[in-house]
């Protein structure tokens, strides 16, 4: 008798899946942090509250500066964003700090 009951782990189709628009990868909503323009100011928005359009990013400042030399932030959150993008930096820096801090090793393996 086969083994039944036992959760297959595949993607869901329902999960939404964003794209960073810095690196251009794919992650899910807890994967990403959301950005958004609040009057010309690129500010994160890691709870997703902030209502208009939003970008999503890696946690990693990397992807912030892909996303600024290519423009990337104008035209996915279709405004004019200022250069100065020091808030979402720090969140992003932040969350980067936090992900490296956790152990590689995963508890509840199996
Ligand atoms: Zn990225």
């Amino acid at each position: 008798m086969p083994a039944a009951g036992r959760p297959v782990s595949r993607p869901d189709a329902r999960t939404p899946v964003r794209t960073c628009i810095g690196c251009r990868g794919r992650g899910g909503r807890s994967d990403l942090v959301r950005v958004v323009v609040v009057e010309g100011v690129l500010v994160p928005d890691p709870r997703a509250r902030i209502a208009g359009r939003g970008a999503w990013l890696h946690p990693d400042p990397a992807c912030l500066d892909l996303a600024v030399r290519r423009r990337a932030l104008a035209r996915a959150l279709r405004a004019e964003v200022s250069p100065d993008v020091t808030a979402v930096r720090i969140e992003l820096e932040r969350r980067h700090a936090e992900q490296r801090s956790e152990p590689s090793s995963t508890p509840h393996d199996g």
